[in-house]
């Protein structure tokens, strides 16, 4: 059992997962997730319950962070009854959500305006990385902040990378993320064009994922494509924000806009809530 207590706020599709590896590895971990009955499959890998989160700043040495986007981040840690209200001092808050630049400097001096220090460590990789512990760490902040989290980080990624100061590692995961949106996107054009000239999805999945245009994540979304299925690893609306952010950080470039539009159009259409691939159904329609 290790030494280092460790809070949880956010118990979505990234972050029970996440809680669930750091209890098996040893750490002691409180939860708190807004939805208190979502806390229910962390609570019965091993974490603790919080009763609010004072209560999990106040008992934790490490505070991570993971819900949904900027609007909810600035919730967590600066509302009345937010992490940073009481007990703050000498605390290390990680956010591990997916954030603007400007957004996590601001958290940054939220927390050093409470005694205490912060590190942004968004992650690339899905649920599927997050259960078996294997996603990349975008790390961004003070050398000695990351090494106290490093044992953590080791846990729950593969590798982790301190790429620079705070705002760094958020800069770092709308790129890979406009990628991934590139790659959806790109594979769901080409099935559909294919399809439309009478060639069958399950053909054309078979020639990109053994050629060289195959991916990691064109081998992993193909099985969507073809059941017609898109249940939420990574919510269409949660890549959407990540586009919007990418934008508003100054990326206007040919294939970025046109890119945003798709998918806030097939939020518009009500795709939110599905995963990511659903650009196909979107495109399809
Ligand atoms: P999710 O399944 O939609 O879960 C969202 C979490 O945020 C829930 O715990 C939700 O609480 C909480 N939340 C939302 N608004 C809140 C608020 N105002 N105050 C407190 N809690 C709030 O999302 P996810 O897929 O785990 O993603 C979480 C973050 O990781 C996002 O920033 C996303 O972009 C990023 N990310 C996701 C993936 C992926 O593949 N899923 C991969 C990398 C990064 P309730 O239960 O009460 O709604």
């Amino acid at each position: 059992m290790s030494d280092l207590q460790i809070g949880w706020v956010g118990l979505g599709n990234m972050g029970t997962p996440m809680v669930k590896n750091l209890v098996k590895a040893g750490f002691p971990v409180k939860v708190y997730n807004r939805t208190r009955e979502k806390e229910t499959e962390a609570i019965s890998a091993g974490a603790h319950s919080a009763a609010d989160m004072q209560e999990m700043t106040a008992d934790s040495d490490i505070v991570f962070v993971m819900v949904s986007d900027d609007a909810a981040v600035k919730e967590v840690f600066t509302a009345d009854n937010g992490l940073l209200t009481a007990h703050a001092e000498g605390k290390l808050f990680i956010n591990v959500s997916t954030v603007s630049p400007d957004t996590s400097r601001y958290l940054n001096t939220c927390c050093k305006r409470a005694g205490a220090s912060f590190l942004e460590a968004p992650v690339s990789g899905s649920v599927k990385p997050a259960q078996e512990g294997t996603l990349i760490i975008l790390a961004g902040g003070d050398e000695n902040d990351y090494q106290k989290a490093k044992p953590t980080l080791d846990v729950l990624g593969k590798l982790s990378l301190l790429i620079g100061p705070v705002g760094a590692g958020s800069a770092a995961k709308l790129a890979i993320n406009y990628f991934l949106g590139l790659n959806l996107q790109g594979l769901a054009e080409t099935v559909l064009f294919a399809q439309a000239n009478g060639v069958k999805a399950e053909d054309m999945l078979t020639v990109i994922n053994e050629g060289a245009c195959g991916n990691g994540i064109t081998k992993l979304k193909s099985s969507a494509i073809l059941t017609n299925q898109f249940p939420a690893a990574f919510a269409l609306k949660h890549l959407t924000k990540d586009l919007r952010l990418a934008q508003e950080q100054g990326l206007q470039s040919p294939l970025a806009l046109p890119l945003y539009d798709t998918y806030n159009a097939a939020l518009q259409n009500g795709l939110g809530d599905e995963d990511v691939m659903a650009i196909y159904k979107h495109l399809k329609d």
